[in-house]
């Protein structure tokens, strides 16, 4: 199904993010979880693809299991950042083939070796054109990325704005947002986009704090976090147990609120953490 019919009701949706785990870990692996995520009713589950495309085998077949062996609906994440126009296709084809119909297209950061890398070399330079290239090329649903505080390589909030607007009028069906601790930032988030005729769905994107490493991930990523979260994280950082309680604790209040405020539904950033995902849930009243 694709996600643009989901988002059609008026049911709020739940949805998970999972990861493909390192090539030299069987699959198996991450299967194993699979079930007990399954048994959480999540509307669709979306697995994410390996920066510069390694492992962007591992991301389809991930998703088609899913989809043909669990009948669960599957999105795959697809970045263009180092293909070629030939490998775009051919991935592509691979997801028609096995029956994937949703996309979460992205451009995709550089090479972590490469701080320089020069995204005018590559067949697409911004999501946009890959975007452009999905929409005439197959019958996807296609869902887009958005930052509520602007993508940290955008000098100006007002131009990332308007290079959004431009990518979902290139075809966009879904946004979902990146990672964010404080739920105005989404609210008003969809303020700005009914100023700027964003008629999609813009999904949150959440993610649990499971660790001291957010405040670097975060920094990496342009995201603020809230003072009240630095207290938190600061107060149990000898404590890796009492800090994963309370970030489920904070997420699933988080989650609670934004459906409570109307959101459509909710992207939970997993990790592949199933317990910690249950936890939220029963916070977030998603689950007994
Ligand atoms: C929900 C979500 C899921 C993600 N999943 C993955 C994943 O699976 N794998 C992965 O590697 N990464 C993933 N990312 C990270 C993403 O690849 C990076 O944030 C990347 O740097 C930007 O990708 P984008 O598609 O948002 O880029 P774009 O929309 O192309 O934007 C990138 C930058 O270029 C600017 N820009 C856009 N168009 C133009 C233009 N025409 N002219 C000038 N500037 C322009 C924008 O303002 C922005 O600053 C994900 C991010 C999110 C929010």
């Amino acid at each position: 199904m694709k996600l643009s019919e989901l988002y059609k009701g008026d049911r709020q949706t739940l949805a998970f993010e999972i990861f493909p785990p390192k090539p030299e870990v069987p699959l198996d692996t991450l299967f194993e979880s699979i079930e007990g995520f399954k048994a959480l009713s999540p509307d669709y589950i979306s697995v994410t693809y390996g920066a510069g495309g390694s492992q962007r085998g591992r991301t389809v077949e991930i998703a088609s299991k899913l989809k043909n062996q669990y009948a669960i609906e599957a999105m795959c994440h697809l970045t263009c950042v180092g293909h070629s126009l030939e490998e775009i296709d051919q991935m592509l084809m691979t997801m028609k083939r096995e029956n994937i119909s949703n996309i979460l297209a992205l451009r995709g950061d550089p090479p972590v070796d490469q701080p320089d890398f020069d995204f005018s070399k590559g067949v697409f330079r911004y999501a946009n054109e890959l975007i452009a290239h999905i929409k005439k090329t197959g019958d996807f649903c296609i869902a887009a990325a958005a930052y509520l505080e602007g993508h940290v390589d955008s000098k100006q909030l007002r131009e990332d704005r308007k290079r959004l607007k431009e990518k979902v009028d290139a075809g966009v069906d879904v946004l979902v947002t990146q990672l964010f601790f404080d739920n105005r930032l989404y609210f008003d988030f969809i303020e700005h986009c009914e100023r700027l005729a964003i008629k999609c769905p813009v999904i949150p994107g959440i993610m649990p704090i499971f660790n001291a490493r957010i405040k670097n991930m975060t920094a990496r990523s342009g995201c603020s976090i809230p003072a009240k979260l630095v207290v938190m994280i600061d107060k149990y950082q000898d404590n890796p147990d009492d800090l994963r309680k309370a970030g489920e604790e904070y997420a699933g209040r988080q989650i609670r609120e934004l459906l409570d405020g109307g959101a459509p539904g909710v992207h939970l950033y997993t990790m592949n953490k199933l317990t910690s995902t249950i936890e939220i849930l029963k916070v977030a009243g998603l689950k007994k």
